[in-house]
């Protein structure tokens, strides 16, 4: 079997890679050192509950998604475009009147935030989605705290809604992400549904790899080190090709290239706790955020409220988020029972514990200086290319875009392959 170009790593930007360069008629080979594909976007099956491996979730605006996914396939089940946020011991419904437009009153009337706040987010929105990305991602910069601040958001709407809802996409309790960062993910919320697969977010990264011939991807296969267009298996498998692309997470690129690690303080860390239920907390597609700015849970959703798959039947599955991955995890169950008991009752007794998904590195740090993450410079010599988050941003918007253009510029810079501007899919690509 002859290979033009290795890809190491099947996580998504592995995989977008490999499909741009069969799409320019190159044959890659993926090596992938886990049992599956999918990277950090994993769902695993246990007691018939699919547990998606920390609470992620895609946002169906993202255009590189819409090039390369086929959403119907997925049978994408959307959040409710807002949120319920506890505070005050009460529950209390934010919404995308955009989207929700009959919930302006309640809008107005919740004590999440003043009346000011409210027209606030109609200047944060319009300034969200003007321009193109690049433009976006070169705006002058802050961390997203200290521009919310500055647009004069009251700290009531900061502790109460900013923080609670974009500390879970970030990981980031205190907002000190980039400005550009926070105003591309708002951009991503607002312009597209919040939306799970059917059987979970595992289907994502299986539905590319399902675009692959079965022999061009081989699992269970960690690259142990590499060399002038080599790579040398932790099996002590030599494998030649004419480019190598490593599409691993941050810290395993550094190590491949021989660059320093990262510090730990360079990335953030996450807890999934899962539950089953007989019945579900809430009805409906929620997610509930903790808006009382004390407590381990930053949020809590019930999957099998969205999708039935994700529950055997005559049973529900929740899913609590916490900030960081270093706890104990008997411990966390017990602080977690505790706040679940004040929120919801007694019910909480009979819930289950199903599994606690502690994950370290899931997020590089996104604090200033942010870069249009398009721009970022891939190629590292004549053969050696990197794609996926290193030294860039992380999502599922650039880890694919990422390694579509590594892919694309392989195709054309060492092979003179012209690339087809679509991958067959049917979505248009607007930006
Ligand atoms: C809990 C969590 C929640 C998230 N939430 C969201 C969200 O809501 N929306 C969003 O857009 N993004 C989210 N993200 C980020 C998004 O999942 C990632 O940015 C994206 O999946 C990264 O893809 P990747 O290909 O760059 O890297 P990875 O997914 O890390 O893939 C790298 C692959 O390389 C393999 N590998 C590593 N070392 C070797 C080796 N030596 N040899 C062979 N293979 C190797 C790994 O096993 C892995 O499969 C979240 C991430 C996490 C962890």
């Amino acid at each position: 079997m002859s290979t033009d170009v290795i890809v190491i790593g099947a996580g998504l930007s592995g995989l977008a890679c490999a499909l741009t360069l069969r799409d320019s008629g190159l044959e890659p080979l993926v090596l992938e050192a886990s049992d599956v594909v999918g990277g950090r976007l994993r769902t695993d099956r246990r007691e018939g509950f699919r547990l998606d491996r920390g609470f992620q979730v895609l946002q169906t605006w993202y255009p590189e998604a819409r090039r390369f996914l086929d959403y119907e396939r997925l049978d994408l089940r959307p959040f409710y475009p807002g949120a319920l946020i506890r505070t005050q011991g009460r529950l209390h419904r934010v919404s995308d009147i955009w989207r929700r437009p009959l919930r302006l009153p309640e809008m107005l009337g919740s004590p999440i935030g003043t009346l000011t706040d409210k027209l606030r987010l109609l200047g944060l929105r319009r300034r969200c989605l003007k321009g193109d990305l690049e433009s976006l991602y070169g705006r002058p910069e802050q961390t997203a705290l200290e521009r919310l601040r500055a647009l004069g958001f009251s700290e009531r709407m900061i502790e109460r809604f900013f923080k609670p809802f974009f500390s879970g996409v970030f990981f980031d309790p205190d907002l000190a992400v980039s400005s550009r960062t926070f105003e591309f993910v708002f951009r991503a919320f607002a312009l597209g549904d919040t939306a799970l697969p059917a059987l979970g977010m595992g289907e994502i990264p299986a539905q590319l790899a399902a675009r692959l011939p079965q022999e061009r991807v081989r699992v269970g296969c960690r690259v142990a080190r590499v060399q002038e267009r080599e790579v040398i298996t932790q099996s002590g498998e030599r494998l030649n090709a004419r480019a190598i692309v490593i599409a691993t997470e941050g810290r395993e690129t550094a190590r491949l290239l021989g660059e320093p690690q990262p510090s730990a303080s360079a990335s953030r860390g996450t807890t999934c706790l899962y539950f089953g239920a007989r019945q579900p907390p809430i009805a409906g597609p929620f997610l509930i955020l903790n808006g009382e700015g004390r407590g381990y849970i930053n949020s809590l959703l019930c999957p099998s409220n969205l999708s039935n798959h994700y529950a055997p039947p005559g049973y529900s599955l929740i899913a609590v988020n916490i900030q960081g991955a270093d706890h104990n995890p008997d411990a966390l169950e017990t602080h977690v029972r505790g706040e679940l008991k004040g929120w919801l009752g007694h019910q909480v007794r009979e819930w289950r514990r199903l599994a606690v998904y502690r994950i370290p590195h899931a997020l590089p740090a996104q604090g200033p200086p942010v870069f249009y993450p398009g721009n970022r410079e891939l190629r590292r010599s004549h053969w050696l290319w990197t794609c996926g988050e290193y030294r860039t941003a992380p999502s599922i918007q650039w880890a694919l875009h990422s390694g579509r253009r590594a892919g694309v510029e392989i195709a054309q810079s060492l092979f003179g392959k012209p690339v087809a501007h679509t991958l067959g899919n049917p979505h248009p690509v607007i930006e």
